[in-house]
């Protein structure tokens, strides 16, 4: 089978709007790095675009119908957003749902300690990481701390140019025989990702002035931090049991490839799907069935919690849109999430030569030839993947093929290589239609991943697309 790459199909004008687009999903990437920021990122996109917040419309006991649009947002870290439909809701939906957390460096909740004169954060890494990777790369420092009195601090040290930034030590090579003849999970372990954050001890006067730093003078480095973050944020040692803080690398997006074909950052996975997927909802403008975009946290650890895809949050907001359309009994919800199409927006992993046994090469993602379509995923026999079913594939050829957009097909690396899982699965448990459907991604969990912009505005159009006429 004959698979072309997308960059041939495209004249002036359209490759124009290739590098366009991708400009403006680079300059996204490096300024959404966290769910939140991502949340509000797209908050704010949705409302330009007379979204409007479902938590109005309900207290309000305003009535939706065909051609609304509203959003609800979960915990700011979660969002799902409805533009409704002619079809009554309970004829099914048609779904694009992508995640919006990325493994990262969190910090642990009592966080700062010193050592040998040096301030250090203690950490946990979140999702699946190769932690040697994370080391000796500038960081930055993002979050949220929860006051006590309810006000919430947003945080973000090391992306400005005049910002300091932090970062994570590795062993010189000179005395590194030992950790060199250690096993890839072994050579840097999790208790050795502690952040580097500071060296100038307090000075005497300095310290007077805060009390408490008088009692733990010895540790005269930390008290230092303390007091740059007392001026600078008003929080204290205490608030850091109620703080999120990911540590992520710090920067911008860059065009990569001398030809700029491409662009390597951070946090790819799963934003090149899910800004790609909250665009075609925002750009369509009369839809049959309701068009719906999850936009979800946790994936990297099991979608699981309060804004994962296994909590109840997105049926939830279906029987409130539902029930604000006078819509609403719990059959009719049932109906409506059984005769829905969802694509999962997610990544696979891109043909990289460097790494040629890894993957099949009949049934691998190549970069440049359009977006993924994976029936499945999983690993060990397809367990745990939703492997789509033969008549859903064949109704997205047909929609793919009549609107010429690049597609290709894919599975995670070869048979017993390993394996990984999406939001699909979840979905389908209510017995609608899933298939996995993304962009394909070089050094995926890395610090910096790469994707192509022909993948990015392909998939992009495969979303609209499907959502216009799936
Ligand atoms: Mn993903
Ligand atoms: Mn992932």
């Amino acid at each position: 089978m004959e698979n072309k790459t997308a960059w041939d199909k495209y004249g002036e004008k359209e490759l124009k709007k290739v590098h366009k687009f991708a400009e403006e999903y680079r300059c996204f990437l490096s300024e959404c790095k966290t769910e939140r920021e991502c949340v509000r990122r797209f908050k704010e996109l949705a409302e330009k675009q007379g979204y409007e917040d479902l938590a109005d419309v309900i207290r309000e006991k305003k009535t939706l119908k065909a051609g609304d649009k509203v959003y609800a947002i979960n915990r700011g870290k979660g969002m799902i957003l409805f533009h409704i439909g002619e079809e009554s809701l309970e004829k099914g939906m048609n779904i694009l749902g992508a995640h919006i957390d990325s493994p990262r460096i969190d910090l642990k909740q009592n966080p700062l300690y010193e050592d040998t004169g040096l301030a250090l954060l203690d950490t946990h890494y979140y999702g699946g990481i190769k932690k040697y990777q994370w080391v000796t790369t500038p960081l930055a420092l993002h979050g949220v701390v929860a006051l006590k009195n309810g006000e919430v601090v947003d945080i973000v040290i090391g992306e400005k140019d005049t910002d300091p930034v932090v970062g994570i030590s590795d062993l010189l090579i000179h005395l590194a025989s030992e950790q060199m003849e250690k096993k890839g999970n072994k050579i840097v372990e999790g208790e050795a990702l502690d952040i580097l954050v500071g060296s100038i001890p307090v000075k005497s006067d300095d310290k007077d002035k805060h009390d408490k730093e008088k009692d733990v003078c010895k540790e005269k480095v930390k008290a230092n931090i303390l007091r740059i973050l007392k001026e600078k944020y008003g929080i204290s040692e205490e608030d850091f049991i109620s703080a999120e803080i990911e540590a992520v690398p710090a920067g911008s997006a860059r065009n990569y490839g001398i030809d700029e074909s491409m662009i390597i950052g951070y946090g790819h996975d799963d934003r090149v799907c899910a800004y790609p997927s909250f665009d075609a909802l925002i750009e369509t403008k009369k839809l049959k069935k309701t068009g719906v975009c999850i936009l979800v946290d946790k994936e990297e650890i099991g979608s699981v919690g309060a804004t994962g895809m296994h909590s109840k949050f997105f049926e939830n907001m279906v029987a409130e849109v539902m029930d604000r359309m006078g819509e609403y009994s719990e059959l009719k919800l049932r109906r409506a999430l059984y005769n829905s199409k969802m694509l999962s927006s997610d990544v696979t992993a891109a043909y990289d030569p460097n790494y040629p046994s890894a993957s099949e090469k009949k049934n691998t993602a190549y970069f440049g030839r359009g977006m993924v379509l994976m029936k499945y995923t999983g690993s060990r026999g397809k367990s745990g993947s939703n492997d789509a079913s033969a008549e859903f594939i064949g109704e997205l050829r047909k929609i793919m093929d009549e609107n010429k957009v690049n597609y290709q097909t894919s599975e995670l690396g070869k048979v017993d290589q390993g394996g990984g899982g999406t939001i699909a699965y979840i979905l389908a448990n209510y017995g609608m239609d899933v298939m996995d459907c993304g962009v394909a991604v070089q050094n995926m969990h890395a610090p910096y991943e790469v994707i192509s912009k022909a993948d990015l505005y392909e998939t992009k159009c495969g979303y609209k697309v499907f959502l216009e006429n799936a």
